[in-house]
Parts: C-alpha cells; structure tokens; sequence
C-alpha cells in the first residue's frame, strides 16, 4: 500500500442536479410510501443508496457505444461482440442474453429443476431462490456459520461449509440435486466474497457426485477484487486471470449486468454444456426474445460488452470498493454497529443492534431505513425479515439471523463528499435511536413482497417520534 490516498481513475464530464427536500416533506413522503423506500419518487431521494442495480455511471466509451446498436432484430453486431466478450472474460462457451439478472434465473430453474428437488446455495438471494421455488424446488442454505454473524471478521464469509453440504448430498442424494447455487459476493450476507480455495473445494465434492455448479456472477469480479487482497496466491494476478480460474470451477452462471457489467439494463445465462444451451435457446423465445437478443436492445449489449472489459481494470475496483471502504471506516469509527468486514457493494448497518428497542415482529431494519430516509432524503434498503418473506411450507414469518438496513453504492456515481452527509446522518440517528418507532404492514404482496409492501408506525404517527 502507498501512503497517498487513492482517487477515482476518471474526471466527471456530465452532472445531474439532484432534488433537495425539507424534513417536513420527507415525512409527508415516506408516510405517503407506507415506510418502503421501494415506493418513493427517486425526485424526492437526495442520495440514492437502495441499490447498486442499474444505477452506475457509464463511461463515454459506453455512451457511445451505444450510437453502434445494430438494431436488427436476428444476430445483430452487438449481439456477437458480446458473446466474444463473455467467452474472453468469463470462459463461457454459449450466451443467451436475458433483460436482467432474473431472467436468467428463470430460464436455468425451469430447464433444471424437477419438483421436489433441492438446491444448495452460498445463502439465499431473494429473486433467485423466488424461481428455484416457482420450479418446484426447494434452497438449503450452507454457507458457513460466521455468515450468519455480523460481528464475525473472517475474510471470506461467503465460503461454503463442505460439512454441510456432503450431509445435504448424503441425506437427500445427489440424483436430486440439479445443481448448487455459488454466489459471488454474497449479497444477503453483505457482500461478502467466497475464496479461490473455497470455490475449488466445493467444485471438488460437486464434481464427485455428477452436481453442476452455476454461479451467481452479478458481482464477481468484486468478489475477485477480495480474492487478490485477501489470498496470498493471487496477490499479484490479474482480476482477470482470478475471473477465469473462478469461473472454470462452475458450469455456467446466471447474470445481471446491472452490477459488475456497469449497465443499466442487461443480462445474460452463460453455459458450456451444449444441450443446456439449446434449452434455454428454445425458451427464452417465449420469455425473453430472441436468442441473439434475449430482450436487449443492439446498444444495450452493446454498452454490456464494453462495461464487462471496464469491470475487470485493476485501477476501476480498487475505486469501486475504496469508496464503500470509505463509507464503511467513518461509520466503523464512529462505533455504529454494521456488518464486519465491509462488503464490496455496501455497508450493511446492524439493524438489530441498532434498534435493540424494536422487536424483530416490527421490523427494525424496515423502521431503520425510513427513520434515514427522513434525517437526511438518504435511501436506503431493508434486508431482514421483510425481504426473506414468508416460509412456503407453513406460511409463517421468516425471521433470518441478520437484520440488515443496506447502504448500497451505485459505481461511479457519487462523490466522497455524499458519503460523508451519509454517515453523518447514520451517526445522528444513533444517538436518537430511541426515538425511532417499530412498524406493522397495512399491506402485504404474495411474491417478494419487500417491494411493494406497506407499512405504518406501531404507536403514533411518525417514524421518529419527538423527544419527550
Ligand atoms: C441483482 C441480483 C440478482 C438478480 O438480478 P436482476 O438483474 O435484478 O434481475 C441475482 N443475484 C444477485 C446476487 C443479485 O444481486
């Protein structure tokens, strides 16, 4: 490490005013979306941290390789660039573009999974366990237990327990087993990373018994980034380099460019096996468009292949995860409790601890990310009991271990400067956490319902009540 403080490797060409509120309007506001910052007007947020999904900056070079969309509706240009791309960077042999990352997981669980069958992954993630359980499957969850911890410090909180998952196959066997779900980072756990040594483990066993591993590659070039830093082998290897050798221990991967691919639309299944592909070559007609489209414009996969290229610069990542490091060391100082070590998309605040006042049935994370958008017009993302739902079998409440309120940086978008108003905003709210009040739903939607659920305060009217 060099002692100068690094800075972004690209100068801003471009702005976009934001919209400034008062805090008598973010009340109104926030009342008005039933304490969902899903259901806010992005007019009315100042900094937008609910999602690094399709929210990045392109550079000009995506810009303007969007003015070379060949808009053809059978193998357009960009279509082919971009399936050179994907081979190049993440050595798939087949690419089947989807609109978005769940697309992709649509088309996988339906050709894979039978019902009845189980799926094992690195934890859940919301829009992909949703499909696995629409195809008749059911997730098990073996991740490592520090996982499962916020406090935890270890460097590679996505890793698989082998332990777990040879149980699983021996108690379930593997015939019923279509594949093991590997993400990289693992997003509901914080975005933390699975190591290099890990990932081939769990290749190993996988391999053993006939399983096939797809990986949820949203973000794993991040994933990579942590690989170089923390695995002494792969100190001086290109992301590049560790990208391949991460992907050649998986069978194929689901993807939404909306995260690494620095896109803000677009995503992709890329598979080696043949037959595979031409299963979901004959679905995605039905579901998506054409296999030479998959529901993208010309330009949009064009602006995908170049953001991939982008995704994998050294100088790019080291900016990318600095920034949430930034974010993550200023609320670290000031002693918040938040998710250790700091993921690479975001920091995760600890709303259980946060709020030990509020019981997990009024959703502290929930009543923590309105209580911020209020403070300061900051959005944030609820990712606890309300985004794991209800269980499908009996119907009841899922209450995972973490309760998190998610701080998600968009790439290339903000300024250290937003990241400072940020964590002075989480700062105050802690020292007036007391005044933060529980919430109860008013309305409740079948499927994901972290999105569209509404809520209100469980005593008053206001989701920070005044002192008394
Ligand atoms: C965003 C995301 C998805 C789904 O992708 P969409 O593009 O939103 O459909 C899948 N897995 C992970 C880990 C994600 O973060």
């Amino acid at each position: 490490m060099t002692k100068r403080s690094w800075a972004e490797p690209f100068k801003i060409k471009m702005v976009e005013p934001l919209h400034m509120t008062t805090r008598a309007d973010r009340e109104k506001t926030i009342a008005e979306a039933g304490y969902n910052t899903f259901l806010l007007k992005s007019r009315d947020v100042y900094i937008d941290l609910l999602t690094d999904s399709g929210t990045s900056a392109m550079s000009d070079r995506q810009w303007a390789g969007m003015f070379l969309g060949d808009e053809a509706y059978a193998g357009s240009e960009n279509f082919y660039r971009l399936e050179e791309t994907v081979r190049e960077v993440y050595g798939y042999k087949h690419l089947i573009p989807t609109h978005q990352g769940r697309g992709a997981e649509h088309l996988l669980s339906k050709l894979c999974i039978k019902p009845g069958d189980t799926i094992p992954g690195n934890m859940y993630f919301t829009t992909t366990r949703a499909h696995q359980e629409l195809a008749g499957g059911r997730f098990v969850d073996v991740i490592i237990d520090e996982a499962h911890d916020p406090q935890s410090e270890h460097p590679f909180k996505g890793n698989v327990d082998l332990g777990k998952l040879s149980t699983l196959i021996e108690s379930v066997g593997a015939k019923s087993i279509p594949y093991f779900t590997m993400h990289a980072t693992v997003n509901m756990a914080g975005g933390q990373p699975i190591s290099m040594a890990n990932a081939r483990q769990v290749a190993g066993l996988c391999r053993k018994h006939g399983i096939k591993i797809f990986l949820d590659a949203t973000r794993a070039v991040e994933n990579c980034y942590f690989i170089r830093q923390r695995e002494p082998a792969y100190a001086d290897k290109s992301l590049a380099d560790i990208l391949r050798e991460l992907c050649s221990y998986t069978d194929g991967c689901t993807m939404s460019g909306k995260k690494d691919c620095l896109v803000n639309i677009g995503g992709f299944l890329a598979v080696n096996d043949d037959d595979l592909a031409d299963g979901a070559r004959n679905m995605v007609v039905l579901y998506e468009g054409l296999h030479t489209y998959g529901g993208l414009a010309g330009r949009d996969m064009e602006a995908m292949a170049i953001g991939i290229r982008e995704s994998i610069e050294l100088d790019h990542m080291h900016a990318r995860i600095g920034q949430v490091e930034y974010l993550g060391h200023l609320l670290q100082k000031a002693e918040i409790p938040a998710v250790r070590p700091i993921g690479g998309h975001g920091v995760f605040l600890d709303a259980a601890r946060f709020l030990p006042h509020i019981p997990r049935e009024e959703f502290p994370a929930q009543a923590l990310a309105a209580a911020l958008y209020v403070d300061s017009g900051v959005r944030a993302m609820e990712r606890g009991a309300v985004s794991a739902g209800r269980d499908t079998q009996t119907g009841k409440n899922r209450f995972p271990k973490l309760e998190l309120v998610r701080l998600t940086i968009p790439r290339r978008v903000y300024t250290q400067a937003h990241m400072d108003v940020t964590a002075e905003s989480v700062c105050e709210l802690y020292a007036n956490r007391h005044r933060i009040a529980g919430l109860r739903f008013t309305h409740e939607p079948r499927h994901l319902r972290f999105f569209q659920a509404r809520f209100e305060p469980v005593q008053g009217d206001r989701i920070i009540r005044d002192e008394r």
